[in-house]
């Protein structure tokens, strides 16, 4: 999971808490399979920034929501791009994970 100092602070896992709460620990993603099936432990859910924070997003919980690893990695976003590697090693998307790219 790419880290920042920002998500070491104990603020933001009050937040993630709260947001993990609010969408029940289900993945958001438009097109995840384990969205209305599955409930992603906190310690494996992922919050994501809709208007990406280099975008002028924030950290208000409106611009949050809970991902799994593989949603949040197939999110077209360059500031995902790093995530990929370490998920292809892991085997969490398959060597095509191109086509499975979504956006809002
Ligand atoms: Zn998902």
């Amino acid at each position: 999971m790419a880290s920042s100092k920002r998500q070491l602070s104990s603020g933001w896992q009050t937040t993630r808490t709260r947001i993990w709460h609010r969408d029940n620990g289900r993945c958001q993603g438009p097109y995840c399979q384990h969205r209305l099936f599955y409930s992603l432990p906190l310690n494996e859910a992922q919050i994501d920034h809709i208007l990406e924070r280099s975008k002028g997003g924030t950290d208000a919980d409106g611009n949050l929501r809970t991902l799994c690893r593989r949603c949040h990695c197939l999110r077209a976003s360059i500031a995902h791009q790093g995530m990929i590697a370490a998920a292809l090693r892991d085997g969490l998307i398959p060597s095509d994970w191109r086509s499975l790219v979504w956006e809002d």
